[in-house]
């Protein structure tokens, strides 16, 4: 891939990443002082460990509306995570408006190709672009000029365009976690003009698939006039006027070295053994998501049912473990979801129970990590469905923790890591419940040596193209350099024995005296 040399890319000196979200959330506790918690999904998993202790700077809105001194709570935890953070305060106008409702009423369902659950609002889009102007100026105010600006995610995509109108000429990436889709469905966006020309005033646009670029590709070429596009490979130009911009396809992925050696622990292995003593004598199913409508969840407990009854001799030898973690509760949509998950586990296991033997044991909430790696290294088969997904970290996560590489992967054909796992993964379309029934069959009865070798195949191609391959190759494309140019700083703690940010926090906490940490 040449690498994009522009001006002074070489003089870049520190990384700048912006999100919608801090890597924390503020919130108060029980006697109404401040705490700051680890933010969670796949966006912070990603990015925590490449800025940690870089000395970089993570733009993003704190979790919380409340008028505090965001500034000084924040100087605290720059101490804990080796970079600094800065807030941008959001009212909840702000937040219902841009957040719940262009963000996820629009660009979510739209860009997951569930057009019949957009809300176009057009009060949505006047805040969103005034929030996307609110992240731009504190950009524009905590950067200098050889600083890397890169802006993540839906939330953000005019970001650029509000920086180069105040005469800023950083180069600025992006980069879109959630797939990109059809031009006839892009179509439907009443802003689909401004936003397309909003992107383009990025220096380098990534996206997660080949699939989304050339989704990307072909609404430029339908909408906006005078463009060219040159070059294949992962990265092609496009030329507008005397503008050259970028877009490639960059995978995300995982810590895969950090996460073997948090599942390898002995706490994660202990907990494991407990996790699988209560289940004795069967085989765990594990589906882990957030509450959302994309990750296929109604359609996965069918699916189970439906394995269940075609294949009766699966009965009290399986047990399908469901976590789903809340989210984006204030939004009615995803009520309604949870209403239906809720008597979806109740109805099949209502008919299915026997004694000593529930079906589904269904899990609603947030585990921690350690908890969470427990269960993918104990279950034997992940059964991960969405019904369309930017990437699903969830599936590479699981078999980064199979260390015997005993596991089987059932993966949706549409979620962004099938085109790289498809060879050793059992592929399904996650709207066929007797399609993923024969899977899960297929995995319960596949021997131990298919098991192992395709399993070892998947681990072998996440370990390579792991998280640190997907920021060393974006960053290739946009400044021709790679973390390297960005070392770790030794002052705090060693890199390669860096913690996670919920450890980190409670290491320093017991480090320092902890009213002057969290009761702020
Ligand atoms: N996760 C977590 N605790 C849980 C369940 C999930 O920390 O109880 C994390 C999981 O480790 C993964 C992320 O949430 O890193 C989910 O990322 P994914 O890409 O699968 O889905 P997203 O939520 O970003 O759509």
């Amino acid at each position: 891939m040449p690498p994009q040399t522009g001006k002074n890319a070489h003089k870049i000196k520190r990384l700048v990443v912006v999100s919608n979200r801090l890597p924390i959330v503020l919130v108060r506790g029980e006697k109404g002082e401040w705490q700051i918690e680890p933010g969670s999904g796949g966006l912070v998993t990603a990015l925590a460990p490449i800025l940690r202790n870089r000395g970089g700077l993570w733009i993003g809105w704190p979790g919380t509306c409340e008028k505090v001194n965001l500034d000084k709570i924040m100087s605290v935890t720059d101490n804990d995570t080796g970079y600094t953070l800065k807030p941008v305060t959001l009212t909840e106008e702000e937040i219902n408006k841009y957040y719940y409702g262009f963000s996820n009423e629009i660009i979510w369902p739209l860009f997951h190709d569930l057009i019949s659950r957009c809300i176009f609002d057009p009060t949505y889009w006047d805040v969103y672009q005034e929030v996307n102007l609110k992240f731009a100026r504190v950009i524009a105010r905590n950067t200098r000029t050889h600083d890397y600006i890169w802006v993540h995610d839906y939330q953000l995509m005019l970001v650029a365009k509000e920086l180069r109108a105040m005469g800023i000429t950083r180069k600025i990436g992006f980069f879109l976690h959630i797939p990109f889709p059809q031009l006839d469905i892009f179509l439907k966006l009443p802003w689909r003009f401004q936003i397309l020309r909003a992107l383009l005033e990025y220096d380098l646009i990534g996206f997660q698939s080949l699939r989304d670029r050339r989704n990307f590709v072909q609404c430029l070429r339908t909408l906006i006039r005078d463009i060219r596009v040159q070059g294949k490979g992962q990265v092609s130009t496009i030329q507008l006027g005397d503008r050259e911009i970028r877009v490639g396809n960059f995978p995300i992925s995982i810590d895969y070295n950090g996460i073997q050696k948090q599942t390898a622990d002995q706490q994660v292995a202990d907990r494991a053994w407990y996790i699988h003593e209560y289940y004795p004598n069967r085989k765990i199913v594990l589906g882990v998501d957030r509450l959302d409508y994309t990750k296929g969840i109604p359609w996965r407990l069918q699916a189970f049912k439906n394995a269940l009854l075609k294949y009766p001799e699966l009965q009290n030898k399986i047990t399908l473990v469901q976590i789903v973690v809340p989210s984006r509760e204030d939004i009615p949509e995803y009520h309604n979801l949870k209403n239906e998950i809720d008597s979806l586990v109740g109805e099949i296991n209502g008919q299915l129970t026997q004694s000593g033997w529930v079906p589904i044991h269904y899990i609603f909430r947030s585990l921690q990590k350690s908890e969470l790696f427990a269960y993918y290294r104990t279950a034997e088969i992940a059964l991960i469905t969405p019904l369309k997904d930017g990437m699903n970290l969830v599936a590479k996560e699981y078999c980064a923790s199979k260390l015997e590489n005993d596991g089987v992967l059932i993966l949706s054909e549409f979620a962004g890591a099938a085109p790289q796992l498809q060879k050793d993964a059992l592929l399904v379309n996650p709207y066929d419940i007797e399609m993923v029934a024969e899977a899960i069959y297929q995995a319960f009865t596949m021997d131990e040596e298919e098991r192992q070798f395709r399993m070892f195949r998947i681990r072998r191609s996440i370990g390579k193209y792991n998280i640190f391959w997907w920021v060393n190759s974006f960053l290739r494309a946009a400044i021709a350099k790679n973390l390297d140019n960005f070392p770790p700083l030794d002052y705090y703690i060693p890199s390669e024995n860096y913690l996670p940010l919920e450890d980190f926090i409670s290491v320093q906490n017991k480090l320092h005296d902890p009213s002057a940490r969290h009761e702020l």
